[in-house]
């Protein structure tokens, strides 16, 4: 079969890409392995909500209409959202269609599925950045007794074994799952490495209200000064929930959830963490810090301050005196692992040479270095926002823009030498 554009993944990232190739006349198809939302209706926990409030979900054609514009959406809610896109802007998805490999062609590429081929001359890889769990090495030398699953595999507290949990990751998903266990009345103890604290409400607004209207989300790629950083830095440690409430360590802390270092080691059945906790957590508070900071002198910048509440700083992150640098994992506290130690793509399927080293795909915002191929929905793709919903939009304005201007290139090369 052939295409002008095959785009592959009909999570929201794809589906925006949809809506502007649509806009632009360029003939195109969606290759789906599962149905739209796939990872939304797979991937998640049942508790989990969105932490970007309604109304930060803006996709090319969309704006939140709803009557609780600040709310959270739950899973339910967010697959009908993107459901309901797809209808709306009539995505031509094929579900079901596994991408088995991408490959160059002569004037293009050749996608290979488990529903057929398709030869196109254009490709928007639109697979998501959390295809994996990302679960570190020391994870095989645990006691084979211990129990551990990842993020993506917790659906909720039922699932796991009565007696001690071990959360690893203290980011979003870290946070939210050892604060959901502890209430099913487990003792859980997090391991906190690199993370980065954020509170919901601030000066009586809430922080991505903040961040989307001071700019922090539009920070641009090629602006900031170390974008691989920036690219792997973790989510912030935000939840989204009815009462708005904080979820950082020192709620974690008060409801008596312990906290531990980074997770360094595991040997003769001990778990060694190292002694970083309140290096890590004194160096969240400031960059927290310096986040409000940038919010406050933007606030004075536009002449904010009289309407909302005045600037002040939280209490810093509190750390126990000595916490454990070693547990000992066989003496039956612990039953469960939960690697909440983030995300990483799978291209195991691209056989075209554009990974580096480190198996991530070589782009410049999202033009990746092989001639007409697009990669969309990666953090910090080519602004802050890029791997939120409210990302895709600009993201696929600028990739589609891009996308025309190749195919007319070709084309005029094509026509000069014929
Ligand atoms: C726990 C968690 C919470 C998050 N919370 C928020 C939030 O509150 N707000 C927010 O804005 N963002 C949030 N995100 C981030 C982001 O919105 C999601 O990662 C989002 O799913 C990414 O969208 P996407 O379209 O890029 O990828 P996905 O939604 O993952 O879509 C990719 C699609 O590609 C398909 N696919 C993959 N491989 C193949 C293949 N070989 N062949 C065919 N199809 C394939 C998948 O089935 C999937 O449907 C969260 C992410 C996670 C993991």
């Amino acid at each position: 079969m052939r295409v002008t554009t095959v785009i592959i993944g009909a999570g929201h990232a794809g589906l925006a890409m949809s809506h502007c190739l649509t806009a632009r006349s360029i003939d195109h198809v969606i290759l789906e392995r599962g149905e739209v939302a796939h990872s939304w209706k797979t991937e998640r926990w049942d508790s989990l909500r969105l932490l970007t409030p309604n109304w930060l979900s803006r996709l090319p054609g969309y704006s939140y209409q709803g009557d609780d514009p600040d709310g959270f959406r739950t899973m339910p809610e967010t697959i009908a959202f993107l459901e309901r896109y797809a209808q709306g802007i009539s995505a031509p998805v094929r579900t079901h269609t596994r991408v088995s490999s991408v490959g160059k062609a002569d004037d293009g590429y050749q996608v290979a599925t488990d529903q057929g081929g398709w030869q196109c001359r254009s490709v928007v890889l639109a697979t998501g950045a959390c295809n994996l769990a990302s679960v570190p090495k020391v994870a095989d030398a645990l006691p084979p007794e211990i129990r551990t699953l990842t993020a993506a595999e917790y659906r909720n507290p039922s699932q796991l074994e009565h007696g001690g949990v071990l959360v690893v990751g203290a980011s979003a998903s870290g946070t939210q799952i050892a604060e959901e266990v502890h209430r099913s009345g487990r003792q859980v103890t997090i391991a906190v490495g690199e993370h980065i604290r954020a509170p919901r409400l601030y000066r009586g607004r809430d922080i991505k209200w903040w961040m989307d209207a001071a700019g922090v989300l539009d920070d641009r790629y090629d602006e900031i000064d170390d974008i691989d950083r920036a690219r792997n830095v973790p989510s912030l440690q935000l939840a989204g929930s009815t009462d708005r409430r904080t979820v950082d360590l020192n709620r974690l802390t008060d409801q008596g959830v312990r906290l531990v270092g980074r997770l360094a080691g595991v040997a003769d059945g001990k778990a060694q963490f190292s002694g970083s906790l309140l290096n890590q957590c004194a160096l969240s508070d400031l960059k927290m810090n310096r986040l409000l900071e940038r919010i406050d002198a933007w606030a004075t910048e536009h002449g904010l301050d009289g309407d909302v509440d005045p600037p002040h700083r939280f209490e810093p992150t509190r750390v126990e005196g000595s916490p454990p640098l070693l547990i000992d994992l066989r003496r039956g506290d612990f039953r469960t692992v939960v690697w909440a130690t983030g995300f990483r793509p799978d291209y195991s399927w691209l056989d075209v040479p554009v990974l580096d080293r480190k198996g991530r795909i070589r782009h410049d915002g999202g033009v990746v270095e092989s001639p007409g191929l697009y990669l969309m929905g990666i953090p910090f793709l080519r602004r802050r926002k890029s791997s939120l919903i409210d990302g895709a939009a600009a993201d696929a304005r600028d990739l589609s823009d891009h996308l025309v201007g190749y195919l007319d290139r070709q084309a005029a090369r094509s026509s000069a030498s014929a």
